[in-house]
């Protein structure tokens, strides 16, 4: 695997952290494509002042810069043997639109996280461009938590993952990309088996829509004062977390099932919501008796609360366009509920939950107890990219 230009996508929080990240562990060329709005310019404008980027973590600061800032996928993306996208998935398929014209043959181009399905959207543009021989490949989560503190001049990083799991497609490039990327990424990478374990397996789907189910379900309107607002992780309940185990356990029977269909196929890392938190947070959490503790006293979620928009300035409201809900669903839940009907596996939690969100988001997804929503067609299920068969799925 020979990679000697490696080119970021977007300017947000993820690729903040990534530029100096990449730029301390890969001498090659780096480049950034900004295409969205006049992020090229500002990006390019701010960086020639600073001279670089910094990124805190705790009280180490690493700096970086890239070689190549442009707003055309050309430039940017015709020598890069490595695209990365830390992106919102739903900017992952007008990027892939912009740059597949221009990718090499051998590139490899992976989204991180890929959330659920990208690997549907990714190989459906790369046909159409007729860049078949572009590998692909996505990773489980982000592995930072982190904010800009200034564009193009300064980012906190505020955690980093243990490990993060990394699938690719085809499969045999993993064992040669994961200790590249783990280098570069200065990251314990762990290699998935296949790309539906990045879709079953992709936890936010049910931890941020089911915990913002079960804190305002029925409370949709109700304001709260700032030092009122509810606590997120740490603010679930026994209820809540009952909810959270019924959505996980409905994947985990849609998993089984899936496995029962072809024996072969390998779905060992879809975990249940406990074991996943007990795997990731091992150090953090006091207390792990159950799944409700996992939450509540995992010390990497104290203090973060609900997503609110502020009403006056006395009272704020739930956030019903934050990412949780607009990002976790349609390229979540959906996609996995997506799963779940061709596998004929009926998913009465989740179907409840994705009813009471679409309502909250103004979409309709579900119509008559399938996926026939007239806002279908803004996810990412296989059916959008003509799969209709779980063969086709499990090969990815
Ligand atoms: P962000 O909101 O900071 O990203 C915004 C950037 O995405 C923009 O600056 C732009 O460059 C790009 N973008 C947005 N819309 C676009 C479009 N239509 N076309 C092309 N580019 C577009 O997001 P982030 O915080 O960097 O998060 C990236 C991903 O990581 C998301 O999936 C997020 O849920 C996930 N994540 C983030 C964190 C975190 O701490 N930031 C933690 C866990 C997971």
């Amino acid at each position: 695997m020979k990679i000697e230009t490696i080119t970021i996508c977007g300017g947000g929080n993820a690729a903040h952290a990534m530029i100096p990240i990449t730029r301390n562990h890969f001498s090659g060329k780096l480049n950034i494509f900004l295409p969205y709005g006049n992020e090229s310019t500002h990006f390019q404008k701010l960086i020639d002042e600073k001279r670089f980027l910094t990124a805190t973590i705790r009280d180490k600061k690493i700096y970086g810069r890239p070689d190549r800032v442009s707003k055309f996928a050309k430039d940017a993306c015709k020598e890069a043997d490595l695209i990365l996208m830390p992106l919102p998935a739903f900017a992952h398929e007008p990027t892939l639109l912009q740059i597949a014209p221009f990718l090499k043959e051998e590139a490899i181009i992976g989204a991180i996280p890929a959330r659920s399905g990208f690997e549907y959207a990714a190989l459906k543009i790369l046909k159409d461009n007729k860049k078949e021989k572009v590998k692909i490949f996505g990773m489980q989560t982000l592995p930072w938590a982190c904010r800009i503190k200034e564009y193009a001049s300064k980012v906190d990083i505020l955690g980093k993952k243990r490990s993060v799991g990394m699938a690719a497609f085809p499969h045999k490039i993993t064992s040669e990309l994961a200790p590249f990327l783990s280098r570069i990424l200065d990251l314990k990478i762990e290699p998935l088996p296949n790309m539906l374990t990045l879709t079953l397996a992709n936890v936010g789907q049910i931890i941020h829509p089911g915990i913002m189910y079960g804190l305002f379900k029925g409370k949709e309107g109700l304001k709260y004062r700032k030092e009122k607002i509810p606590l997120f992780y740490q603010g679930v309940t026994k209820e809540i977390s009952e909810t959270l185990r019924m959505m996980s356990d409905e994947i985990l029977v849609l998993t089984k099932e899936i496995k029962n269909i072809d024996k072969s196929v390998n779905l060992n890392h879809v975990l249940g919501l406990k074991d996943w938190l007990i795997y990731s947070y091992k150090e953090s959490i006091a207390d792990k008796s159950t799944l409700q503790n996992c939450f509540v006293t995992n010390s990497a979620y104290k203090g973060l609360c609900a997503p609110m928009k502020k009403v006056n300035d006395d009272y704020f409201l739930p956030d019903f366009q934050a990412r949780y809900l607009t990002e976790d669903v349609p390229y979540g839940l959906i996609v996995t509920k997506a799963i779940a009907q061709l596998a004929k596996v009926d998913m009465p939690v989740i179907d409840e939950v994705i009813l009471t969100i679409s309502q909250w988001i103004g979409k309709e997804y579900i119509r008559g107890g399938y996926l026939e929503g007239k806002d279908i067609k803004d996810t990412r299920i296989p059916q959008n990219y003509g799969i209709n068969n779980l063969e086709e799925i499990i090969v990815y």
